[in-house]
């Protein structure tokens, strides 16, 4: 098997609570397993080892997740394993819209590979997300928000989550909906990580 390995993460099952739009129109997980399914689609394409880390319908808990991650990294080093874990971002409880909208990806606090992988996706998405709010936390040398996120926090490979846009935001989820929204956010994590690859594998 060619390495690195890349493990894509879509969060949230059929029976998660909440994570939809206030209309009910979007949910997360679902959207979420289909970005999932075509990032892994074309990272395959473009000849790089891909795999969705559930391929379940259901809730697989997050203490399951990273013990898949976990076996991963045992099994090929925790350097060769890369882990996407892919969100919708919300501003409040589903119930009501909000204004905040954009996309925006996190890593733990300390400065680690995810950092320099988290670089790679914010170039890519100021390419693919034309025209799109960039949530940047302070520069381009440091994008990535921080957060003590738990699939973050105990998985060992380089590990990044992505909020792909405001479910509770109209105009984010009229993008997030639209085959438009959908290629551009795909062609966004595709071309991040093949770069972080390029440069740090090759
Ligand atoms: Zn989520």
């Amino acid at each position: 098997m060619k390495l690195p390995i890349i493990l894509i993460d879509n969060g949230h099952g059929r029976e998660t609570p909440g994570k939809r739009s206030p209309d009910g129109s979007f949910r997360e997980w679902a959207w979420a397993r289909e970005i999932a399914a075509r990032i892994v689609e074309q990272l395959g394409e473009r000849g790089v080892t891909a795999f969705q880390l559930v391929k379940e319908e259901t809730d697989v808990s997050l203490t399951a997740r990273v013990g898949r991650v976990e076996a991963y990294c045992r099994e090929y080093g925790k350097r060769n394993i890369i882990l996407v874990s892919v969100h919708c971002n919300a501003a409040g409880d589903g119930s009501a819209w909000h204004s905040a909208q954009g996309w925006s990806a996190y890593t733990t606090p300390a400065e680690t590979a995810s950092d320099e992988l988290a670089r790679y996706l914010y170039e890519a998405a100021e390419e693919s997300l034309k025209d799109r709010k960039i949530r940047v936390y302070k520069n381009k040398n440091n994008p990535d928000w921080e957060a003590n996120l738990y699939i973050l926090r105990k998985t060992s490979c380089a590990a990044v989550l992505t909020e792909n846009f405001f479910m509770d935001n109209h105009d984010d989820v009229a993008y997030l909906r639209s085959e438009e929204g959908k290629a551009a956010v795909v062609a966004c994590h595709v071309q991040g990580i093949i770069e972080y690859i390029k440069n740090e594998y090759e």
